[in-house]
């Protein structure tokens, strides 16, 4: 029987394809029977890899002081599930009776265990579910000796979102209770159609991902891994957040059209690759666009953006054990660099924590990551990595028109001590007679609402500032981004929200500064005017969205639309602000 789930739409685009779920590990294991004369073998493997967990925990027991008592309360519940008969033992007794391979016991005994947790009434009880998965996680890792990755599964004729034959169903449609980040970066090498999680919010960085991989997807369906069985015909509209599971033949050909119409206008949109971006009234506007890795420069040229306006290197230090080196990070940087020619490439410092983590992230447990050290403050707290980091920037800057671009500030000092450390790296390269641009310009996000608060100190300091809208939204509203269960609270119109971002384009530019915007709303057709008629002249955004917004820009008249936003900017009911808006 067909049936709808309603989700959180985060990015565009209808798929047709065969539900693949990924299990509560997140890491999707290869499954296979072993010959009986591997068996000891495989069996050693497990004995050795939970030894190795063993000692891991023990270490980190032994390291955390008594300030992280915390610490060592979950190391000795891990240590407490990792003994249980129910998980190695009983795993031991899959390989020796099934002939499993070891990766595959694991992940089977883990679905058995969660589901007793599931039925469990004590919601403490139930919530501990999360650490048997993270003890299967640290033993899949030592077992695969690196961390897993969600892979299409091998179809006949799988050619990714648009299909062909089989009557169109011929893609990959992830499902699992939530991905990271960085298991999404992932599907830029797989040929994923699309993905449904549980979980999210529409400007988590899964779901940017997902919008820069051009993939349909839906968060917040809150059941789906519960409800979608593996190899399930399920259709997702990404546009309207829905995905249909097991329709007939009258909704697959509806969709199959749908698709090829949603197809016709993204064509139709490649007519404005050589028009320039500029309004009715001639203002001319910069149209950039947000990579995550160097080979997303290839989509950036695609579109004829006229920069990369934020280059989120982070995900070049994620699903590694060990961090680039200064030689691979200045490559990554310089390949950037060369590609773009003349244009700015904005490379932003490292911008981890929250729902970006590194491998290496170690076991301190935050209670509000959001709030906790991420982005610049973490880049602080690690001097030698954040040297490494500029001075691979620093380098790059030889070959093309580098920016460096912080994220989070919030505070002076934090400013002053970002720009110490690249005159220690800039001194440090002089030295060393190695070539940089001296002038390289440096600016500075404005996602937290201080910071859009005290512009001061910013416009004193930077030369140019960009405004990350996904958190300043967040963060102004108290709302977590990736949580569906206050999406709806995350309201981009918010009057605060619009005051902060209008105040920080207009104290910026006459302060002599560029400022852009490179959150999610500069990427969103519908705030396009709005932003324009703020007196925004640089937006930037995943490169498949860039003719879409530039089709608004031609359609602007910016002296118009600075009359309109002025008057809309002294609403505060919600109502009149989207009606408002709807009518620019
Ligand atoms: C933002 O916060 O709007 C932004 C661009 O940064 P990120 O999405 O990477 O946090
Ligand atoms: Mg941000």
């Amino acid at each position: 029987m067909p049936f709808v789930i309603h989700g959180l739409p985060v990015s565009q685009g209808i798929s047709i394809g065969h539900a693949h779920l990924v299990s509560h590990a997140l890491l999707e294991v290869n499954h296979f029977q072993i010959a009986p004369r591997h068996v000891d073998a495989e069996v050693q493997r497990i004995e050795d890899a939970a030894a190795k967990v063993r000692f891991e925990l023990r270490a980190l027991r032994e390291t955390s002081t008594t300030a992280q008592s915390e610490v060592a309360a979950f190391v000795d519940l891990h240590t407490l599930l990792l003994d249980d008969p129910m998980l190695v033992e009983a795993s031991i007794r899959l390989i020796r009776e099934r002939r499993c391979n070891a990766e595959w016991a694991l992940v089977q005994q883990l679905e058995q265990i969660v589901e007793q947790f599931e039925v469990i009434e004590d919601s403490y009880l139930r919530e501990r579910k999360a650490d048997v998965v993270q003890v299967v996680e640290r033993l899949l890792k030592v077992l695969l000796g690196h961390p897993g990755s969600v892979q299409a599964k091998r179809r006949e004729g799988a050619t990714g979102a648009i299909g062909s034959g089989l009557k169109g169903v011929v893609g990959t449609i992830v499902v699992a209770h939530d991905l990271s980040p960085a298991d999404t970066i992932h599907f830029k090498n797989n040929q994923i159609a699309g993905f449904v999680t549980d979980v999210g919010g529409a400007t988590s960085h899964t779901a940017i991902v997902a919008r820069s991989l051009g993939i349909p997807a839906v968060v917040g369906l809150r059941h789906v891994r519960n409800v979608v069985r593996e190899d399930d015909v399920v259709i997702i509209d990404g546009a309207r957040g829905v995905i249909i599971v097991d329709p007939d033949e009258r909704v697959l050909e509806e969709y199959r059209l749908r698709r090829s119409v949603y197809e016709l206008e993204r064509t139709k949109l490649k007519r404005l690759l050589t028009m320039r971006a500029a309004t009715l009234d001639g203002e001319m506007v910069s149209l950039q666009a947000n990579i995550e890795l160097p080979g997303d420069v290839t989509q950036a040229r695609e579109v004829d953006a006229d920069g990369v306006g934020l280059f989120r290197t982070e995900f070049l230090f994620m699903n590694r054990d060990v961090l680039p080196n200064e030689d691979e990070q200045f490559e990554a940087y310089r390949s950037v660099a060369k590609a773009m020619g003349g244009r700015p490439v904005t490379i932003r410092t490292l911008d981890i924590g929250s729902d970006k983590a590194l491998n290496s992230g170690g076991p301190r447990r935050e209670t509000n990551p959001a709030l906790g050290l991420r982005a610049i403050r973490y880049s602080l707290s690690e001097p030698q990595m954040f040297l490494t980091q500029l001075r691979a920037l620093l380098r790059a800057s030889y070959y093309g028109k580098v920016q460096i671009l912080v994220p989070m500030l919030a505070h002076a000092h934090e400013i002053d001590a970002t720009l110490t450390a690249i005159t220690v790296a800039k001194a440090q390269l002089r030295a060393e007679k190695v070539k940089f641009d001296e002038n390289v310009r440096v600016g500075g996000m404005i996602e937290v609402p201080a910071a859009a608060l005290s512009l001061g100190v910013f416009v004193k300091r930077l030369q140019f500032l960009s405004i990350g809208t996904n958190d300043l939204i967040q963060y102004t509203l108290a709302i977590d981004r990736t949580d569906e269960a206050v999406a709806h609270l995350y309201d981009p119109l918010h009057p605060a929200v619009l005051r902060l971002i209008s105040q920080t384009i207009q104290v910026g530019t006459k302060a002599g500064l560029s400022v852009s915007v490179c959150g999610e709303m500069a990427g969103d057709p519908h705030y396009t005017r709005l932003l324009v008629g703020m007196g925004l002249r640089t937006f930037s955004m995943h490169p498949a969205q860039i003719l879409e917004v530039k089709q608004e820009v031609l359609r602007s008249d910016s002296s118009d639309l600075t009359l309109k936003v002025t008057k809309l900017l002294r609403q505060d009911e919600p109502e009149r602000i989207s009606e408002a808006v709807g009518k620019l």
